[in-house]
């Protein structure tokens, strides 16, 4: 590993100061992705900036009956509160269904969102990945692709974005609150993780030394009927292959209003917009669920080894549809 300097910091407007100041600075919180890039050389920073102790760990009800998660509150505590469970059931789940009890005590809901791919390639250093060294080529292309996405990729990348915890935030049309040196902004969930495009190495919307503050979920009835489901290798302690949010209200024997996200299968957590629309004043059936799954797809661009993808996004969406229908 370099040598690296660190600190810690108590205030958030140092910390926002500190390292958009220095290019190679960058913010500390569970240190569950980050150390880990570190130790391959992927990520050299000089300065970690320990944000840990900024008062940015608490979980609240907003005004409007939504929640804001503060971007230092545990995987563990968001995933367990009273609020979150009652409200977001599939936020719950979600995170429940990624990495391990100890990491999801140590993992804040900042670093899940800012975490980066498991491209094998873009942790293997001694491999051409253009989001680890611009313009060095893709491995994955003609590589081993079979953990990569099929939605939202380019021919300069085809990575995952691996968070589980993020898809159910797409679906919610959650709102990123963050700080950079020019003052405080919020991000519509959707803007905040970026294609790959030509440019893979950049994937967020935020500048260098930009602090997210919270998420703020909004208040959404709808989602106290919500499901998370995941499918992986192994039944625990795996990315996922393909994920599903799947939120569904129904009215009057028809559905009033559904959303839908992906995960595993985009280059960012994946809002399924099209598939929401198929959905929106149906009554529900398979054939409406099928149509509906079929759409979330549309556009899929598989490579040799990923094309299994396709079909298995679907089939958890219908799954997941024809659960939340039969429970509404
Ligand atoms: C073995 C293993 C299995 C895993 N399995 C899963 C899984 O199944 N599903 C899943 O979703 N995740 C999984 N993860 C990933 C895990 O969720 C992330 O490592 C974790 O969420 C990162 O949070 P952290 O607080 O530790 O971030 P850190 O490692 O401290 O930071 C990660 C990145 O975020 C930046 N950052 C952190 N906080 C902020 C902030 N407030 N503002 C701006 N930038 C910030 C850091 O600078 C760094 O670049 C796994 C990880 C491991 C090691
Ligand atoms: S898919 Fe993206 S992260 Fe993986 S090798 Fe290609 S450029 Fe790198």
């Amino acid at each position: 590993m370099n040598p690296f300097q660190y600190e810690q910091s108590l205030e958030v407007d140092s910390s926002v100061d500190r390292v958009s100041r220095a290019p190679e600075a960058t913010f500390l919180a569970g240190g569950t992705g980050l150390l880990d890039l570190m130790k391959l050389g992927v990520e050299t920073p000089a300065v970690l900036v320990d944000v840990r102790r900024l008062p940015l760990a608490q979980i609240q009800e907003l005004p409007d009956g939504g929640v804001r998660l503060g971007a230092l509150a545990r995987n563990s505590d968001v995933a367990q509160h009273p609020l979150v469970r009652e409200r977001y059931p599939m936020l719950s789940q979600a995170l429940l269904a990624g990495a391990s009890g100890q990491i999801r005590n140590m993992a804040t809901v900042g670093g899940n969102l800012m975490q980066r791919t498991r491209c094998a390639y873009f942790r293997d250093t001694a491999t051409p990945c253009n989001k680890r060294e611009p313009g060095s080529g893709c491995s994955a292309l003609e590589g081993i692709n079979r953990g990569h996405a099929v939605l939202g990729v380019s021919e300069a990348c085809i990575a995952t974005h691996p968070s589980d915890m993020c898809v159910p935030l797409a679906a919610l049309g959650a709102t990123v609150r963050v700080k950079g040196p020019q003052g405080e902004r919020a991000i519509p969930f959707a803007d905040f993780h970026l294609l790959p495009g030509n440019t893979p190495h950049r994937e967020t919307a935020l500048e260098h030394g930009a602090l997210v503050l919270s998420v703020d979920v909004p208040a959404l009835p709808a989602a106290r009927h919500s499901l998370y489901l995941k499918a992986r290798d192994r039944a625990s302690y795996a990315f996922a292959l393909a994920s599903v949010a799947a939120v569904l209200e129904l009215e009057g024997g028809r559905i009033r209003q559904a959303r839908l996200a992906l995960g595993g299968v985009g280059t960012r957590p994946w809002r399924a917009s099209g598939a929401e629309q198929k959905l929106a004043g149906q009554a529900p059936s398979p054939e409406v669920f099928q149509a509906a799954a079929k759409a979330a797809l549309e556009g899929a661009s598989p490579r040799a080894h990923n094309g299994f993808k396709v079909e298995l996004a679907q089939r958890l969406i219908v799954r997941a549809l024809t659960r939340l229908g039969g429970r509404s």
